[in-house]
């Protein structure tokens, strides 16, 4: 029972850098969150030791009765949350669950029409390297050239010339919200499932914030990582005709012993989820994407050659538009990051760079909402993105406002006594 730092100091010095490197910098990569410290405690927790094959009541191992009852809030709470008939809160991540999702619909050489990974859609939704597009048959749909956004009217044009087997409604770059009721109409007409994927934006549906897809969809999966800031993980929704095919399609189909210590941490996380404090954040994240997009679509940025793709954001990203700039997706993305933000760089559709260095960045505000941020500090943080955006900039006065901000949040206050 060696504490971590005797049994292994280079790791303990990695926990510690690690730490360091969120207390001291701004994260604003779109995925990413900041789990609390009671989804933390039961991650690192004695609930990793147990196997559980199988599901609550109905193990393949004994001594399951603690973990049964862990698994089991974890599925009322999300069925509560969203407003779901049936969830499977077993997936060990978001690919998992898409991997499960897809087995349960359809046979392999079957047909799915997703957004193309180009134009923000995921991997799993039919990239030709992913289990998706070595599976199935891939007909991707992409935005409109013009305004860069899914028209529902080219989508169902598509569906009627392709016959998917299953439609995808759900993306991983998009700073607007999707119709779910015109995918379904669309699935319905061509005789197609319709999965969503609610990876990026499940917090924002749980805090009401965004259209819910779950009465439309045959299927929704999520990530319990990104907006709604649980442990690193998946969750399957349905409808409880399609339960018996999912349960089976993640176990055995897909996967062997849960995760009991991250089933029991999500089970904190849809909890947390479903409080005010939640809304209120979830409120700040969408305040915080605007205010980042007005700021980078003010004069002083166009006149740089950096605008924002669709012109605004309905959700908690921004999609920067680097296509006129003399600074390409790689060079922003070091540029923040020398002065303490982190983002990514994102292939903008129809990029003319190359997928190595791209023509756009990726911006979300989940993180900083949950360390803490409001109006007052996002303009703050924008007003520091687009100074440095535009070019020329004093990397070192606004590492300096960086700075000042992170410290003016703390990052797991007290962690070194936990
Ligand atoms: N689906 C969408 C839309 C995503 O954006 C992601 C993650 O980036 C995933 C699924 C996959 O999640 P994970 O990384 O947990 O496998």
């Amino acid at each position: 029972n060696l504490p971590l730092a005797e049994v292994d100091p280079e790791i303990a010095a990695v926990l510690d850098a690690e730490l360091g490197r969120q207390r001291d910098t701004l994260e604003m990569i779109a995925s990413e969150n900041f789990a609390p410290r009671s989804v933390l405690e039961v991650q690192g927790s004695v609930l990793t030791n147990k196997y559980a094959e199988g599901y609550p009541g109905r193990r393949y191992y004994g001594g399951c009765e603690h973990v049964d009852v862990a698994e089991n809030l974890a599925i009322e709470r999300v069925k509560a949350l969203f407003g779901a008939e049936f969830a499977n809160v077993q997936p060990h991540a978001g690919a998992q669950a898409n991997a499960a999702a897809l087995a349960a619909l359809i046979n392999p050489g079957d047909k799915i029409m997703g957004l193309s990974l180009a134009h923000g859609g995921h991997l799993t939704h039919g990239m030709k390297l992913n289990f998706s597009g070595k599976l199935y048959e891939v007909a991707a749909y992409e935005v409109d050239p013009q305004t860069f956004r899914v028209d529902m009217d080219k989508v169902r044009e598509q569906a009627l010339a392709e016959r998917p087997n299953v439609i995808i409604a759900g993306w991983s770059a998009y700073p607007r919200q999707l119709d779910f009721a015109a995918f379904r109409s669309i699935a319905d007409e061509v005789g197609a499932y319709l999965w969503t994927d609610m990876a990026h934006f499940a917090g924002l549906v749980a805090a009401g914030l965004h259209p819910n897809p779950v009465p439309h969809s045959d299927v929704v999966t999520s990530t319990v990582h990104k907006t709604l800031a649980g442990p690193r993980s998946g969750v399957i929704l349905g409808k409880q005709e399609l339960a018996k095919k999912i349960n089976s399609n993640v176990f055995p189909g897909q996967q062997g012993g849960p995760l009991m210590h991250v089933i029991a941490a999500k089970a904190v996380a849809f909890k947390i989820a479903g409080s005010q404090e939640f809304k209120d954040r979830q409120e700040r994240v969408l305040e915080g994407a605007r205010i980042l997009a007005e700021r980078l679509t003010a004069p002083d940025v166009t006149e740089a050659g950096v605008s924002v793709l669709t012109g605004g954001t309905d959700v908690h990203l921004v999609l920067v538009d680097l296509r006129n700039s003399e600074l390409d997706g790689k060079q922003a993305e070091d540029l923040l990051h020398s002065v303490g933000i982190t983002v990514n760089r994102n292939a903008v559709p129809f990029d003319p760079r190359p997928p190595m260095t791209t023509s756009g960045l990726r911006i979300g505000t989940p993180a900083l909402a949950t360390r803490g941020f409001g109006s007052t500090e996002f303009t703050e943080v924008a007003d520091i993105i687009a100074t440095a955006l535009k070019g020329g900039a004093d990397v070192e006065l606004l590492r300096n406002r960086v700075t000042k901000l992170a410290q003016q949040f703390p990052l797991y206050p007290g962690h070194e006594e936990w």
